[in-house]
């Protein structure tokens, strides 16, 4: 990781953010929605007027070189980006931050770190890009078990080791962040194409303990799809899974780790499969005048056995708070990808499921339509997204992500 250090309250880097046109725009977006012509908004206090506890342990001195007690690194370990997190931190409630963090370099470094915190009674928590949403990076300590709190951040354990090109997987390390993992792989002309919103500031290692879904990603969604083997570093050493395509021998070790949220250890390797980079696009967007309606074209769509990369609907309130509409209709964004062939067979029959639904396409449906149009205005507004929490929740605004999973035969009444 290079250039300005991430915020220790918000999304990114400091210096990052959204300008100050974008963020009149989603102020704007809400004023209209509340009736409101303001917002009554709290400071969030300064990093050097927080009040912090002393630390409660020491790292032995032979860890200097990559252990710390600074106020900056523990305030930016204590939390993840979820909306509590954001009120606890604008309230200035630090009292859950580490007391050592610890930056390993090495397999070495993380086992000694992991038998030193042991030995003092303190609780490890592993940090990748620290975008938890659920509370998987503060330290919650009892005070009788656990006296202390360790943070482990990986992030100098970023490379990409090995890429086998005729099996088309590679070795990576556990810290590396998405951009720098995909820019590893990009002059082998290969790619993981594991999108999660978070991408930018989140790394392969919580990616796996998570078990995250991807964007741009139907057919591959969750990073389950890619691992083909973990390397993991535990209280009782190092375990190592089998690198194998596929196995049908019992239980999958891989699956104990992947969603184990850094409880079983740490991953600091695994091998992952990976895909030829995209060459190939079409893509579209889809007006519908019913909601139901384009839900039931992506109904269409996936029972046809099309796995686009990207078919995503926003309500009409979505799509007027993200620009990409006028509040009057329903978007569906449409793409399909390949590093092979044109995907244009599989586009042509997904309109067709769209038009028999009341979608009628109102983009151009080659090349870089996914740019364009109320896709593209979709797409900036998606990826700005992260960026205005750490306004919205001094504005005492709660802008949020509820995520959950139903059958078709039951999606239109439980969404009702
Ligand atoms: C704006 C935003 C958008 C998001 N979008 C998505 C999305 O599209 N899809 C999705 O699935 N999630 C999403 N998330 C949630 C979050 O980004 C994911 O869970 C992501 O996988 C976490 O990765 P991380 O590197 O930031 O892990 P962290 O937040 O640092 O850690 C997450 C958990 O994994 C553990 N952990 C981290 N690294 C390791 C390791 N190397 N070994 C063992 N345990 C480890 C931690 O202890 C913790 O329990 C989003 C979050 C935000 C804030």
């Amino acid at each position: 990781m290079s250039g300005a250090r991430l915020k220790h309250y918000g999304w990114g880097r400091e210096g990052e953010g959204m300008t100050a046109e974008q963020r009149a725009f989603v102020l704007g977006r809400y004023h209209a929605k509340f009736s409101r012509e303001a917002f009554e908004t709290k400071a969030v206090p300064h990093l050097e007027d927080l009040a912090l506890r002393a630390p409660r342990v020491a790292p032995p001195a032979a860890f200097a070189a990559f252990c710390t007690s600074e106020r900056y690194d523990r305030v930016a370990h204590a939390y993840g980006k979820s909306y509590p997190d954001y009120v606890r931190a604008m309230l200035g409630d630090y009292d859950c931050a580490p007391d050592v963090i610890a930056y390993p370099r090495n397999e070495a470094e993380i086992s000694a770190v992991m038998d030193w915190a042991g030995g003092v009674s303190a609780s490890l928590t592993p940090f990748g890009g620290g975008s938890s949403v659920c509370g998987g990076v503060e330290p919650r300590i009892d005070g009788i078990r656990y006296k202390a709190a360790v943070t482990l951040d990986l992030r100098n354990l970023g490379k990409v080791v090995e890429v086998d090109q005729i099996s088309r997987a590679a070795l990576i390390e556990g810290g590396a962040y998405g951009p720098s993992l995909e820019n590893q792989l990009k002059p082998h002309g290969v790619t993981l194409r594991h999108f999660p919103q978070s991408f930018e500031y989140s790394t392969l290692g919580g990616w796996i303990a998570t078990r995250s879904g991807g964007h741009f990603a139907s057919l591959y969604t969750h990073i389950d799809d890619f691992v083909e083997s973990l390397r993991v570093v535990t209280p009782r050493g190092i375990l190592e899974t089998r690198r194998l395509p596929g196995s049908g021998a019992g239980p999958s070790p891989d699956r104990m780790f992947i969603g184990s949220e850094g409880t079983l250890g740490v991953i600091s390797r695994a091998w992952m499969r990976l895909q030829p980079r995209p060459t190939f696009r079409a893509g579209a967007s889809l007006r519908f005048d019913s909601f139901f309606g384009a839900a039931r074209a992506v109904r269409a769509i996936a029972q046809a056995g099309l796995y686009p990369s990207n078919c995503r609907i926003l309500d009409a309130q979505e799509a007027f708070n993200t620009g990409a509409g006028d509040g009057s209709f329903a978007i569906m964004v449409l793409g399909f990808e390949s590093g092979d062939h044109a995907p244009n067979a599989w586009m042509a029959r997904a309109l067709e499921c769209c038009a028999d639904h009341g979608g009628t396409p109102e983009a151009a449906q080659a090349g870089d339509a996914h740019l364009e149009g109320a896709a593209g205005i979709w797409r900036n507004a998606f990826i700005r997204m992260p960026y205005a929490r750490e306004f919205l929740t001094p504005a005492g605004l709660i802008n949020d992500t509820f995520e959950t999973a139903i059958t078709w035969d039951r999606f239109e009444s439980f969404h009702d």
